[in-house]
């Protein structure tokens, strides 16, 4: 499999963003971890029933950050995935919880729903036609049938897409299915989460600068460790790209690099995935902390807010 393993943002506070994504938007909270890098914020995962690849968003919500602004060089938007019949329960549950949204738009034939989380995050729910067959999850809020099924996929907003789009094919598997606008649209075969890539070449527009709301990175699939090595190496040898060396994340395994259109990409391993250190059952109800952090809980627990009325 391949195409989109996650993709991670940056928030404001923890709180408003767990209840937007578990209650308004009724994904699944599949882990409560820390930041690694900075143990005092929680790193937040939602996803569907067990964090299945193409499904994982996840959140860095750094209290008081300052919020982005939206520009070239990141990504521009992060889409999700419904039934196409779901789109009138949608728009009518965003007005009823007050999210601000924008009209029904068509984006190569499909009905796309743009909206805004509470740090101004571009969303968007796209409708597709085999969607309500999947799998779906519910926290009993959002019905089964309505749930959304992970991602649909992401729009770039880049300067030239020429060399990104290279990367995409050569390493992803990526391929160009349609023009509109200034919009390129990728694919990887089939139709699974995650499978679409949008380039929106926008030419001499200004940088964006990364905040609350704004996206981090986004991560492709690799499904072991072997798989990913091969990827890192054509970016090597045919892109003039040095990966990072292999990060564990506990959940996954992870290189990252800045492609040439200023987007940090990761490459994540479909393995371990999520219930490697809880169950199915409970997954996001504990705090869980990689063996090196363990030492420290007591001090990190005292410093995170305390999730109210946690629903998983
Ligand atoms: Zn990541």
């Amino acid at each position: 499999m391949s195409g989109l393993h996650h993709v991670t943002a940056i928030a404001g506070d923890p709180i408003r963003n767990f209840g937007f994504y578990t209650r308004d938007l009724g994904l699944r909270f599949v882990k409560k971890t820390v930041n690694f890098d900075d143990p005092a914020t929680y790193h937040f995962y939602y996803g569907d029933e067990i964090g299945r690849p193409g499904t994982i968003l996840t959140f860095f919500p750094w209290q008081g950050v300052r919020p982005g602004r939206r520009g070239v060089g990141e990504t521009h938007q992060t889409a999700f995935r419904v039934p196409l019949r779901s789109l009138g329960y949608w728009t009518q549950r965003l007005q009823e919880k007050g999210i601000r949204y924008e009209a029904l738009e068509k984006r190569f034939g499909e009905s796309v729903l743009p909206f805004t989380d509470p740090d101004g995050l571009a969303l968007a729910l796209v409708g597709v036609p085999t969607a309500g067959d999947e799998p779906a999850w519910s926290n009993g809020d959002v019905p089964a049938e309505h749930a959304i099924r992970g991602f649909h996929g992401v729009t770039l907003l880049l300067d030239d897409a020429k060399k990104t789009a290279a990367i995409l094919a050569d390493v992803f598997g990526f391929k160009e299915t349609a023009r509109e606008g200034s919009v390129i649209r990728y694919k990887v075969a089939g139709d699974a989460n995650g499978s679409v890539v949008d380039i929106y070449e926008a030419k001499g527009f200004l940088r964006g600068h990364q905040g609350g709301g704004s996206v981090h990175h986004i991560a492709f699939r690799a499904v072991d460790d072997a798989d990913q090595g091969r990827m890192a190496q054509k970016l090597v040898d045919n892109h003039g790209l040095h990966p990072t060396e292999q990060k564990d994340r506990n959940y996954f395994r992870s290189v990252y690099f800045r492609e040439p259109g200023g987007v940090l990409f990761e490459i994540a391993t479909d393995i371990p995935g999520f219930a490697v250190d809880e169950p199915v059952e409970t997954l996001g109800r504990a705090l869980k902390l990689p063996s090196l952090l363990e030492p420290h809980r007591s001090e990190i627990e005292s410093v995170l807010p305390e999730l109210e009325g946690a629903v998983s």
